[in-house]
């Protein structure tokens, strides 16, 4: 018998979302995913960036913050490194993400910590009414532009595929329950996942519609969106693969996320094994840690050649923040 149903994730806030928004299938499938894990609310932590997006930890009943404009996976990695035990989420549009976000998208993904970061794609700066976010593609104009884009698409999956996320998926905000999956999927990646989630905003972008995504007769009858399930796809890199199986496995990844248009695949693109999981044993306490980065500032003040003689790293251990402490607020640790 489940222990907590989706009410045990909702949230008395006010949602102000658009009618019709694909957000709101995200929420759900969020929340249906959490369901499914039977993960206590306690311990879940949702990072919202800056959009429409953004405001997702306000609707859900867990932990959680609305961060700053693209350094929501700051926010994330650090509560992860604080708490390793915490099940910690990000979410943040295509603007947040791939404008002011990009280097930290890019960065996170050489630790691989194991978080999730859920990317929602509408093309467009929603919360400012409508500008052309960095997945439009050149040319395209919604009837929020005065102008057709003139810089070109930034595809979320390839980047994410070059950065070095283990777990790469999309999915679609109206095929909830297949949305959901992949977020409990995501979430169970010992490393840290990526899911672009192809998201229609109705009230901005008049391109990227549920009728264009749904469409059957995209160009040879068949549905525009389409699952890799479906089609025989591998995307296991199992761990102890060799280099030529694992690059094979990130090659035809690479040949899938470039598909867009009249046909775009949707479920699990990579699943990556082998790369070890960062250790996260804790970080250094405040009060420890300017102590002994104060150490290093002097050593390399003192030292002719400007580098540092102390090693930050071997003081990590013995200053593993308490996570009652950050709970309770008490300074003293008591
Ligand atoms: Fe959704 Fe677009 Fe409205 Fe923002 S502006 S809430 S993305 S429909």
């Amino acid at each position: 018998m489940e222990k907590f149903t989706s009410s045990d994730y909702r949230s008395p806030q006010n949602n102000d979302w658009c009618a019709s928004c694909g957000d709101f299938g995200i929420l759900k499938a969020l929340q249906q995913a959490f369901v499914q894990l039977q993960l206590s609310p306690d311990r879940i932590a949702v990072f919202g960036g800056i959009g429409c997006s953004g405001k997702t930890p306000y609707y859900v009943g867990t932990n959680g913050i609305h961060t700053l404009h693209g350094r929501v996976l700051p926010f994330a990695s650090g509560a992860k490194l604080a708490d390793p035990d915490l099940t910690v989420l990000a979410v943040g549009g295509d603007g947040d993400g791939l404008g002011i976000g990009a280097g930290h998208l890019v960065n996170s993904a050489r630790h691989n910590l194991d978080l999730t970061y859920i990317l929602f794609n509408n093309g467009v700066y929603g919360l400012t009414k409508g500008q052309p976010a960095p997945t439009l593609q050149r040319g395209e104009q919604t009837r929020s532009m005065p102008h057709a884009a003139n810089s070109g698409r930034l595809n979320p999956l390839a980047l994410a595929l070059a950065a070095g996320y283990t777990w790469i998926a999309r999915g679609y905000s109206y095929a909830v329950d297949e949305l959901a999956g992949l977020i409990q999927q995501a979430i169970s990646h010992p490393g840290l996942a990526f899911i672009e989630v192809l998201q229609p905003c109705p009230t901005y972008n008049d391109l990227h519609t549920r009728e264009w995504y749904e469409a059957e007769d995209a160009g040879d009858g068949e549905p525009r969106l389409y699952r890799l399930a479906e089609h025989n796809y591998q995307s296991c890199i199992q761990s102890g693969a060799t280099v030529n199986d694992a690059n094979t496995v990130r090659q035809n990844c690479y040949a899938k996320v470039l598909e867009w248009g009249m046909h775009i695949p949707i479920g699990v693109f990579l699943q990556d094994l082998d790369t070890p999981v960062a250790a996260h044993g804790g970080i250094p306490a405040e009060k420890g840690r300017a102590e002994h980065l104060q150490n290093a500032i002097d050593d390399a003040r003192n030292n002719s050649s400007g580098h540092s003689l102390t090693d930050i790293e071997s003081c990590y251990g013995d200053l593993k923040i308490d996570a009652c402490r950050l709970a309770t607020g008490d300074e003293n640790g008591q």
